[in-house]
């Protein structure tokens, strides 16, 4: 079997959801092949974790400086990673950092480049999602090594403990003057609430919710179902919630289990982001607003009105 790469994401200690996702994926194709990118000792925490979801390698690329640069080391590692294991496909997770490793490490190899992807099949033909989610399309890259960026929430993580075989990468040193540096980390308003894509439930505001206070609502039932926290463009635009919280086109791409939106009208910049959400609920007093159009439920009412049941509704249930 071939071996097919796998970007792990991770935060130092824990291996994030979306990269058991991608183990998952990649047995598609052939055998797993993690690479971890982090400061020294990262690669032996997280083998253990890796190896049970099916890594049957684990390339570690690691350097003081790992973290230090934005998305220089991953690409520099994974393509050392390529050209050591000429594998049938590398994947990586579909988030903003993710896509654009993908790019620079496809205009690298010279090789074709997928994104979006929500489905692949073992011929290596991808499902992806493209133009802004309004079509689907079957694709295949025919030149060079594939490189396909899987969104979050595509595929079900698996455990099939394995034995990982470790391999050491040494990364070239980095041009400080063609690399973006990270001068400062800010901790996310998250607090103890899953990150966003990678939540099996996500509750979003928008417009609708009328304002920054508003969004307390949307934080009492995202936090009653156990979910994180999403918004409309409209919604950050207006400021009622930070940035990284942006649910779409050109925020982040979701796929949860439960997708509730409240007082979003769902334009299609909206739904490319999250339509492949397995159970979509919209709460919306407009009837006419587009969003029912692709909800598996709808209710038509005030968002202040029927949020504060359900979260107590939820909140009984669990008591
Ligand atoms: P609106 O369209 O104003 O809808 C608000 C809804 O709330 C209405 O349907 C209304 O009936 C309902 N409502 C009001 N009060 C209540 C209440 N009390 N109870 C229940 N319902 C209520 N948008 C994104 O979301 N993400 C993106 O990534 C994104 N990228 C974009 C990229 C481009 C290039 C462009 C051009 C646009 C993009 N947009 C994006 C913007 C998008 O087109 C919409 O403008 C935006 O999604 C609208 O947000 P909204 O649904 O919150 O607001």
């Amino acid at each position: 079997m071939p071996d097919v790469l796998v970007l792990v994401d991770h935060d130092g200690e824990r291996v994030h959801k979306s990269t058991y996702e991608l183990l998952a994926a990649a047995r598609r194709l052939g055998d797993p092949a993690a690479v971890v990118l982090g400061g020294p000792g990262t690669a032996s925490r997280l083998t253990e974790a890796l190896a049970r979801h099916g890594a049957t390698s684990v390339h570690a690329a690691e350097s003081a400086e790992a973290t230090e640069f934005l998305t220089t080391p991953a690409v520099d590692a994974l393509e050392l990673a390529v050209r050591e294991v000429r594998p049938a496909a590398v994947l990586v997770s579909a988030t903003t950092d993710g896509k654009e490793v993908a790019g620079r490490l496809a205009a690298r190899l010279d090789a074709g480049l997928l994104t979006d992807a929500v489905d692949l099949d073992p011929s290596g033909t991808v499902t992806q999602i493209v133009f802004g989610g309004s079509c689907t399309v079957r694709a295949r890259v025919t030149h060079g090594t594939p490189v396909i960026a899987v969104r979050p929430g595509s595929f079900e993580p698996e455990e099939c403990p394995v034995a990982a075989v470790r391999h050491d990468l040494v990364l070239p040193p980095i041009d400080p003057a063609a690399s973006a540096r990270v001068t400062g980390r800010r901790a996310a308003l998250a607090g103890d609430r899953p990150a966003l894509t990678e939540a099996a439930v996500v509750v979003s505001g928008g417009r609708g919710v009328g304002g920054a206070d508003g969004f307390k609502v949307v934080e009492r039932l995202a936090d009653a179902l156990g979910g994180a926290v999403g918004a409309s463009r409209a919604a950050v635009d207006a400021g009622y919630y930070p940035h990284q919280y942006q649910v779409g086109q050109t925020g982040k791409s979701v796929s949860p289990r439960l997708y509730i939106a409240l007082g979003i009208s769902g334009a299609i910049q909206h739904l490319a982001g999250m339509q492949t959400s397995k159970t979509i609920v919209a709460v919306n007093k407009d009837p006419e607003a587009p969003v029912f159009g692709l909800a598996d439920y709808g209710v038509v009412g005030d968002l202040f009105a029927v949020a504060p049941q359900l979260t107590d509704e939820v909140a009984a249930r669990r008591a």
